[in-house]
């Protein structure tokens, strides 16, 4: 394909530029401060010069309508998906996991374009629902995880108990690299573990400016604190003899986790993270393509689609996809093909997705996330490229979903666009699709990570096709793969079911726990059949 502007960026510049990039999104179950973090490590890259400009949830309204009067001038839409911002040397790219009420399969795709993932914990909390959910994902893609337990300055759980939590819970051994003396709500400070020294927090007003901190030697910590000391370097022994160690191997091979301890809303901790970030989170790497094989960094221009946005206003059908840049150097104005279908696209509107000045985006490189606006040919699972030689990424993965609705048409003159607009969602990874003889072709069912997909898949049968559903709820809260299909009609019943995904994966669906129990009493033999359905099973 022929370029709009001449690429300038030599092959050492990409690979000078991908090595500075660290990109990386935060997991974690709602209200456990993922946008308090986000503005604090914001603050601490400096992009903003007071807390809440970025990302808190005061700031954001402020930061949206700047963003709507951009829209209008523009006639384009615009989102955030990522956060981008310099911190030394360094280029970090914070991509957004939507949470809340929008968790839905596009929260899993995001960390299909991570390299890695703090997970943020509730100290009084530890590991929630949706931390595990997306903690699973990234152990499928074998994504390294650092941990950061938030909320210290409030009381919480014992920080041992938490850390055991990861190696029962999950099986992460937890590598502690700050230590913190006092009880959750009588924060004093963390232990450095590499030092030995005591990182003393000092209170300053507000925290709105970055958290005030000294360094004590442990001799002056323990003349100082005294118990609270004494007992954190007895819990850092203790640690050490149970394998909390740091061992980088493990952590980039996620077996295991660095923990930090912190409180975000007071802004400590948060350096620390950053930092950690910059010096041990990997950089981009060479991706391996739909043949396993890997795409150089500095190959010519490559990236894949891992969400589109688009306006759920029918008068307002504006469309961005977010491509995560995998080789090369992305040029504004590049005519780039999209893989699947073998069709230039060009890309004259661009936008840097959140941070920085919000401009367009002139240049990206591996690791970095481009906003392509009015993409409305472009699917989430798309790859693009310039030259040769053309590379395909891996399409979209299923993720184990915990909603099911049975769709019908409401309207039956219209059930071949019906037809066709189900299709058609699917293709993109809007709902999943699962089918059964016994239920019959006309009545498929919805199935999602989150109920917001089904609201969208509703939304655009009605907006695109003119074919309203009607969607009647399954009660199903249990879910395996089944892998004997000769076993199916020993789980047809009254409160379980087979249905077979479009991908061909048969999934068996009981309304509840006590229901499974019970047939793998009557029938043992099925057993080894039923397998957990993991977050990130394809
Ligand atoms: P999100 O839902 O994960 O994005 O969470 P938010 O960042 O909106 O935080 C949820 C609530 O927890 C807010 O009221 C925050 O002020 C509060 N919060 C966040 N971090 C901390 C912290 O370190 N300490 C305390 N005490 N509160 C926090």
């Amino acid at each position: 394909m022929t370029t709009a502007h001449p690429v300038t960026a030599s092959s050492a510049d990409v690979l000078r530029e991908a090595g500075r990039r660290r990109t990386f999104a935060v997991i974690s179950h709602p209200d456990a401060g993922k946008s308090t973090l986000t503005e604090a490590l914001a603050l601490h890259a400096q992009v903003i010069s007071e807390a809440g400009a970025v990302h808190g949830k005061a700031g954001r309204r402020g930061v949206v309508s700047d963003w709507m009067e951009m829209e209008k001038a523009r006639g384009i839409s615009i989102t955030s998906a990522a956060l981008q911002f310099s911190y030394g040397d360094a280029v970090v790219n914070l991509l957004d996991t939507p949470g809340h009420s929008d968790f839905s399969e596009d929260t899993y795709r995001v960390l299909a374009a991570v390299d890695s993932a703090v997970m943020l914990l509730d100290a009084a909390k530890g590991l929630e629902p949706q931390t595990l959910k997306l903690f699973d994902v990234c152990r499928h893609r074998g994504i390294p995880v650092i941990t950061f337990i938030n909320k210290w300055d409030r009381p919480g759980r014992d920080a041992l108990a938490l850390c055991d939590e990861l190696v029962e819970r999950i099986g992460l051994q937890p590598m502690p690299l700050t230590w913190p003396v006092g009880d959750a709500g009588h924060f004093r400070g963390v232990l450095d573990r590499r030092d030995g020294q005591f990182i003393r927090y000092a209170r300053t007003a507000g925290g709105a400016t970055a958290a005030g901190q000294e360094r004590l030697s442990a001799a002056q910590a323990e003349a100082e604190e005294g118990a609270d000391w004494v007992r954190a370097v007895e819990e850092v022994d203790l640690l050490s003899a149970s394998g909390g160690d740091f061992d980088l191997a493990r952590f980039l091979d996620a077996t295991a986790t660095p923990v930090l301890f912190g409180s975000a809303v007071l802004n400590f901790g948060v350096k620390h993270l950053l930092d950690l970030l910059v010096e041990l989170a990997p950089q981009p790497t060479p991706r391996p393509d739909a043949q396993a094989k890997l795409r150089d960094l500095n190959a010519p221009f490559s990236a894949f689609v891992f969400k589109v946005q688009t306006g759920m206003d029918p008068s307002h059908r504006d469309q961005v996809a977010f491509a995560r840049v995998c080789s090369g150097v992305f040029e504004r104005g590049m005519v780039v093909t999209n893989a699947t279908t073998g069709k230039p696209f060009a890309t004259k509107y661009v936008q840097q997705v959140f941070g920085q000045q919000r401009s367009t985006l002139d240049t990206a490189y591996p690791g970095d996330v481009i906003g392509l606006v009015n993409a409305t040919a472009l699917r989430v699972g798309d790859t693009l490229y310039t030259d040769k030689p053309a590379v395909r990424f891996p399409g979209l993965p299923s993720f184990a979903p915990a909603h099911f609705a049975v769709a019908r048409p409401a309207d039956l003159s219209r059930s071949k666009q019906f037809r066709k607009g189900i299709e058609q969602l699917e293709s993109e990874g809007v709902v999943q699709i699962l089918r059964s003889l016994r239920r019959g072709e006309a009545a498929p069912v919805f199935a999602a990570v989150g109920p917001m997909q089904f609201e969208v898949a509703a939304h655009r049968l009605v907006a695109e096709f003119k074919s309203p559903v009607r969607l009647e709820p399954l009660p199903y809260t249990v879910v395996r793969r089944l892998t004997d299909p000769a076993h199916r009609s020993l789980v047809d019943g009254n409160r379980s079911e087979v249905l077979t995904r479009t991908d061909g994966v048969d999934l068996a669906l009981f309304t509840d726990s006590t229901t499974l129990g019970v047939l793998r009493r009557l029938h043992p033999e099925v057993v080894a059949a039923l397998e957990p359905l993991v977050a990130g099973n394809t």
